[in-house]
C-alpha cells in the first residue's frame, strides 16, 4: 500500500464500526496521474445504506441527539485540529487519487479545517426568535435538525464539499451518511477516522463508499432520509431530486455551471489576468464554479486574448504529486469527455494552449489546457459544461450585449465583473442570473462564509456560511395561550 495510505480503505464506517461491504465486493481506485490502481475500496449498496441510516437513526435517538450544541460545536472545532494536524497526510492522498498538484490539495485539506472550525463555532449560535402576536399568547421559533442527511459528494473536491455539507448538517444535530465519489474517496475515508479520533459519537457521521447507480441512489431513495445534499452533474442530481420527492423530503442541488468573466474597458488587466486564467485551470478545470466563458469588450479584446496565450503558454501539465499548475482529469472517462469537446472546437481559432512535460506517464489522464478565441455565444463549448482546462474568449460591444451572452447558458452559479466603474458594477450585481457575483475578483478566495449555490440548472439551495445552518435545519413554530 502507498506511504499515505494510514487506514484500511477497503470499509465502510457504519455506527462507529469500519466493516466490510455487507456482500464483500470492492471496486478498484485509479491513480489519475499514472493510471495505476491505488487500493481497493467497498462497493457499499442498499444494504449498507440501509444499515447506514439505521446507524444514524441510532444516533439522533442516542448521545449525538441529546448534545448540546455548546458540545456539538467542540467537536466540530475538535475534527477541524486534527484535519489540521494531518494537512500534509490529507493532501498526498487527494493528489494521488483526484490528480490534483499537491499545492492545490494543500489549500483543500486546510479548507475542511475551516469549515469544521466554522460551523463548530457557529452551532450554539443558531436562534429562533418571539414574534408578537394576539393577547395572551408567547409564541417563538426553534430551529430543529431534519434528522438523518444524505451526502452525496463527487470526486472533484471531496474535502471542501464534505466541509461545506457535513459539517452545517452535523453543527445542527444531524446524523449524517455520506456517500463520497466511486473515483475519490480516500480523504473521505480520512475524515472519518480523525472524526472519530476528535470524540465524534458513534452514528452521528456514517460513510458508504460504492457506486452511484447502488449507494448513491439508495440513500437518494431511502425512506429513514429527510434531507438530501447532493453536488454533482444535472442528469444524476434531476435523478436525485426525483427520488427525494418520492420521500417527499427536501434537497439541496449544486449541479456546476458555466461561469462567466465580463471584462470591460476599463478594467484593470493586470489585476483580472491572473483570475482570468486560474479560474479555468484551477484543479484542472474540474470546478463547479470554474469560469470557462470570458467576455471581453471590444477595445481591449485583442490585448486580453494576447495576454491570456502568453500565460496559457506557461502552464505546464503533469503528475499531481510534481505540483503543477495543471493535473490530469479524474479518470479516462473524464478525458475522453473533454476531448470530445475539444475535437467539437476545431472548426475554432485557438489562441493559447498549455504544455505536458515529457516524462508524463502514457496512462496518465491528461489534456492540454486550451484557450479558443472568437467563439460564437451558442456554440457548444460556449454553452455546455466541458470540466475540463478549456476556456473560451467570447467578444462583446456593449453592456446589454454582455449581460445578455452572460445570462444566455442553462446554468447560473457565479459570475465576475471587472470594472471601475462602480454604478455599472451595482448594475451588473443585479442583472447577472447567478448565485454569487464577484467585482474585481473572482471566487474571493472561496471563503467558507459566503452562501454558495445556483440559479436554474446550476441546482438550488445554499450551501457555507450561516447560510447552509438554516438548509440543514427546519423551522419549528411555538404558539403558548397562557391567558
Ligand atoms: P455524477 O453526478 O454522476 O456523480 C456525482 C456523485 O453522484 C457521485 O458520488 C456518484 O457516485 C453519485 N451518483 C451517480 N449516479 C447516481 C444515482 N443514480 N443516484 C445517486 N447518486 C448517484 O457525476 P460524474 O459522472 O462523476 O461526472 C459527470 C459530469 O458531471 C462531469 O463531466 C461534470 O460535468 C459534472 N460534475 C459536476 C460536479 C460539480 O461539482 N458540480 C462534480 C462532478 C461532476
Amino acid at each position: 500500500m502507498p506511504d499515505p495510505l494510514w487506514f484500511d480503505p477497503e470499509c465502510c464506517l457504519i455506527g462507529g464500526a469500519w466493516q466490510a461491504a455487507a456482500d464483500g465486493r470492492t471496486l478498484p481506485l485509479v491513480n489519475p496521474s499514472d493510471g495505476s490502481e491505488i487500493c481497493r475500496i467497498a462497493r457499499g449498496a442498499a444494504a449498507d445504506i440501509d444499515a447506514a441510516v439505521q446507524a444514524a437513526e441510532a444516533a439522533r435517538a442516542g448521545d449525538w441527539g441529546r448534545m448540546s450544541a455548546l458540545e456539538r460545536g467542540r467537536i466540530l472545532t475538535r475534527i477541524g485540529q486534527k484535519v489540521l494536524e494531518r494537512v500534509e497526510g490529507l493532501a498526498a492522498l487527494e493528489a494521488m487519487d483526484v490528480g490534483k498538484p499537491l499545492s492545490q490539495a494543500r489549500a483543500d485539506a486546510v479548507a475542511l479545517a475551516r469549515y469544521m472550525e466554522f460551523y463548530g463555532g457557529a452551532a450554539d449560535k443558531v436562534m429562533g426568535e418571539t414574534i408578537p402576536y394576539l393577547a395572551g399568547y408567547t409564541v417563538y421559533t426553534l430551529r430543529e435538525p431534519h434528522g438523518v442527511t444524505g451526502h452525496i459528494v463527487p470526486w472533484n473536491y471531496p474535502m471542501q464539499i464534505i466541509g461545506r455539507s457535513v459539517g452545517a448538517a452535523l453543527a445542527m444535530g444531524n446524523a449524517a451518511v455520506l456517500k463520497p465519489a466511486e473515483e475519490a474517496c480516500l480523504t473521505a475515508l480520512a475524515f472519518g477516522h480523525l472524526a472519530r479520533e476528535a470524540g465524534l459519537p458513534d452514528g452521528a457521521l456514517n460513510i458508504v463508499p460504492g457506486l452511484g447507480a447502488e449507494a448513491g441512489a439508495a440513500l437518494a431513495g431511502h425512506p429513514g432520509v429527510q434531507h438530501i445534499s447532493f453536488t454533482g452533474s444535472v442528469a444524476t442530481g434531476a435523478l436525485v431530486q426525483a427520488a427525494a420527492a418520492r420521500n417527499v423530503v427536501p434537497v439541496t442541488l449544486e449541479l456546476g455551471g458555466k461561469s462567466p468573466q465580463l471584462v470591460f474597458e476599463d478594467a484593470d488587466i493586470d489585476a483580472a489576468l491572473p483570475f482570468l486564467v486560474n479560474a479555468g485551470v484551477q484543479n484542472a478545470g474540474q470546478t463547479c464554479s470554474a469560469s470557462s466563458r470570458i467576455l471581453v469588450q471590444r477595445g481591449i479584446y485583442d490585448a486580453v486574448r494576447a495576454r491570456m496565450a502568453e500565460a496559457y503558454a506557461e502552464l505546464t501539465v503533469g503528475p499531481a504529486a510534481e505540483d503543477l499548475r495543471v493535473g490530469p482529469l479524474i479518470s479516462a472517462r473524464q478525458k475522453e469527455i473533454v476531448s470530445g469537446f475539444l475535437a467539437r472546437g476545431r472548426d475554432l481559432a485557438v489562441a493559447g494552449q498549455g504544455r505536458l512535460v515529457d516524462h508524463a506517464p502514457e496512462a496518465g489522464a491528461y489534456v492540454r489546457p486550451t484557450l479558443f478565441a472568437d467563439v460564437p455565444a451558442d456554440h457548444a463549448l460556449a454553452r455546455d459544461e466541458i470540466f475540463g482546462p478549456v476556456q473560451v474568449l467570447i467578444p462583446f460591444e456593449t453592456e446589454a450585449e454582455a449581460v445578455a451572452i452572460a445570462n444566455g447558458t442553462d446554468y447560473g452559479l457565479v459570475a465576475s465583473i471587472w470594472t471601475r466603474d462602480g454604478a455599472r458594477q451595482m448594475r451588473l450585481a443585479r442583472a447577472l442570473r447567478s448565485g454569487q457575483v464577484f467585482i474585481n475578483n473572482y471566487g474571493a478566495g472561496g471563503g467558507v462564509e459566503l452562501p454558495f449555490g445556483g440559479v436554474g440548472k446550476s441546482g438550488h439551495g445554499r450551501e457555507k456560511g450561516f447560510e447552509a445552518l438554516y438548509g440543514f435545519s427546519q423551522l419549528k413554530t411555538v404558539a403558548a395561550f397562557h391567558g
